[in-house]
């Protein structure tokens, strides 16, 4: 029989008594051995308190003031009633829970996991008049019908307030459990995960064909790819050693999108993997008219260009291009030129396994370089000798590019990987560190003085270790920020509250800070040097930091990782 849903509140319970890692992944292996290859994947979007993919846009658009409502109509009790109850406990979902236990009438339909994951789904897919209605007894009947504990979770759902408190890599890491008893294969699912970044996918692929079934996943029109990365350097010679005779290309400041198409339409996902399709008009029309495919997944950076001489213009005003309104009046004002630099896919065929030479051959094949459309084959030069790295470095500088990238002929896509295949040369040169560095914003600090009136001084910001899986400080950013990009700031924090340090956070004792911010904002730090820290859990430290952008194109688990910060410091003593 299908896994009823107050089996799986009985896990989520547990999971939210843990505060060990390691207990955590036993709980969500033992949960993976139990369900059925017909649930997983439902399984494996609730447990992120979602119905879909994380690229998926899926938005409930119900307000705590809804959930209150359909609580208070599925239990007959007056709202006042239940806002009370509610203030008192804290917790909307500890107040229904009790509300049910309390009620006469025990009605229990014991659903299934895919009842309720399916009335999820209609609440989410309700939209326009009349749906605030729809939404309301929706829910008011699931409250209904499910056992106290399975209220206490579900209604959390809608409001985003499922949050159990483990990553993406702890789930995965339940899959290696599940199959060996250890984490061995977190190395090949993750390989998998990075080419189709569905949970429930890749969970459901597990649960047919075990490990081996990971070793076949192919990229797939509609599934953003996670996109490759580059590594750094700053001397020609050192890059023309790594990479011999390296195709070299500008490097664009502009944002990346990855573009899939096929006859039934168009998606284009940004470097978060968020589907921004509806921003980039211009773009969609464009890739619907210049060129001819079947199918196809490519890349390339997006930059605005001026109207009147043509040229490219700064990211600052790229970045005006990222709206949710006056999209058309905007895409006039600042049109857009894509520079295609990676064919992945195309009609059925995967190609993140071709050398890059091939890919190249490919796009050209495809894609034209004319000043009349909007796409444009990011024009490569080949590298001979270290001279020529230089000269096109020196020439980017001089058109106003960020720097170049040298990347290897014969290296495949590597989803995710940031490796030799290719690397950045940046022209970032006036500071001594010669990069700057993405951190996680991992808590913040009230603040005292001019500030307090902000009630937030302080920001507690750190890097990734990959191998652990946590986050290690780097650095307390008091300064640097101007008091728009404070408010800013605190308004992100605050939407993303921790009451306790999360579990993937490696703080020393004196680096606490008075509030807790779970991993999603990511800020760009610039910083004049990098030091050895004591006080730091990375070990290094950002000396002078401030804050250069916010990069809400990045996910927590793409900022800078330790294995980089080293780097930058040794490339720093150089
Ligand atoms: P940075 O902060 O240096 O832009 P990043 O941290 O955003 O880097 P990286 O992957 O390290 O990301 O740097 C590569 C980025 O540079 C890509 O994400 C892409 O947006 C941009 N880019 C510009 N031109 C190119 C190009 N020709 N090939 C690949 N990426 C390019």
């Amino acid at each position: 029989m299908a896994m009823r849903f107050s089996r799986l509140a009985e896990y989520f319970e547990s999971i939210e008594q843990t505060s060990s890692r390691l207990e955590m992944t036993r709980i969500l292996s033992d949960l993976f051995k139990e369900a059925d290859r017909d649930e997983i994947a439902q399984i494996l979007y609730l447990l992120q308190g979602r119905v879909a993919p994380l690229y998926e846009k899926v938005e409930f658009n119900m307000g705590e003031k809804m959930v209150i409502k359909a609580s208070a109509r599925a239990v007959g009790v007056e709202l006042n009633v239940f806002t009370t109850l509610f203030k008192k406990k804290g917790d909307i979902g500890v107040a229904i829970e009790e509300l049910k236990k309390q009620a006469s009438t025990l009605f229990s339909k014991d659903l299934s996991i895919l009842d309720v994951f399916n009335q999820l789904g209609r609440l989410a897919d309700s939209s326009g008049v009349g749906s605030q209605d729809l939404k309301i007894s929706i829910l008011s009947g699931l409250i209904q019908e499910l056992d106290p504990l399975s209220c206490r979770f579900v209604v959390r759902i809608p409001i985003n307030k499922l949050r159990l408190g483990f990553s993406d890599v702890t789930i995965l890491d339940g899959f290696s459990w599940m199959l060996k008893g250890d984490k061995s294969l977190r190395g090949v699912i993750e390989k998998a995960y990075h080419v189709r970044p569905d949970i429930g996918f890749i969970g459901k692929t597990i649960k047919e064909s075990s490990e081996k079934g990971l070793t076949h996943v192919k990229p797939a029109v509609f599934t953003p790819i996670l996109m490759m990365r580059a590594e750094r350097l700053a001397d020609p010679k050192d890059i023309f050693e790594k990479v011999p005779e390296g195709i070299i290309e500008e490097k664009y400041d502009g944002f990346r999108l990855q573009i899939h198409a096929n006859k039934s339409g168009v998606k284009l996902f940004s470097r978060s993997l968020e589907n921004v399709t509806e921003m980039y008009p211009d773009i969609v029309l464009a890739i619907s008219t210049e060129i001819k495919y079947k199918n196809i997944i490519i890349e390339g950076e997006a930059v605005g260009y001026s109207t009147k001489t043509g040229k490219l213009l700064p990211f600052q005003e790229t970045v005006q291009r990222k709206r949710k309104y006056d999209i058309e009046a905007k895409s006039k004002e600042i049109p857009l030129r894509l520079f295609v630099f990676d064919l992945l896919y195309l009609n059925g065929k995967s190609l993140i396994d071709e050398p890059l030479k091939h890919r190249r051959e490919l796009l050209s094949g495809l894609v034209k370089n004319t000043a009349k459309n909007t796409l444009n084959l990011a024009p490569e030069t080949i590298a001979r000798a270290p001279e020529d790295i230089k000269k096109s470095f020196l020439k980017s500088i001089e058109d106003n590019l960020e720097g170049i990238m040298v990347k290897k002929p014969d290296g495949a896509y590597q989803p995710n990987a940031r490796n030799w295949n290719w690397i950045k040369y940046k022209k970032s040169y006036a500071t001594k560190v010669e990069d700057t560095i993405d951190c996680l914003v991992m808590g913040y600090d009230f603040g005292q003085g001019k500030r307090s009136g902000f009630g937030i001084g302080a920001l507690l910001i750190g890097v990734y270790d990959g191998q652990k899986d946590v986050f290690k400080t780097v650095s307390k950013l008091g300064t640097g920020l101007t008091d728009i990009e404070w408010r800013e700031v605190k308004k992100l924090c605050d939407q993303s509250l921790s009451k306790k340090k999360p579990l993937n956070y490696s703080v020393d004792k004196q680096m606490a800070v008075d509030v807790w911010v779970k991993p999603s904002i990511v800020l760009e730090i610039r910083s004049d040097e990098i030091t050895k820290s004591p006080m730091h859990t990375a070990h290094l430290a950002l000396r002078f930091p401030r804050l250069e952008r916010l990069r809400d194109d990045k996910r927590p688990d793409d900022v800078t990782t330790i294995e980089e910060v080293e780097q930058l410091f040794k490339l720093q003593n150089r």
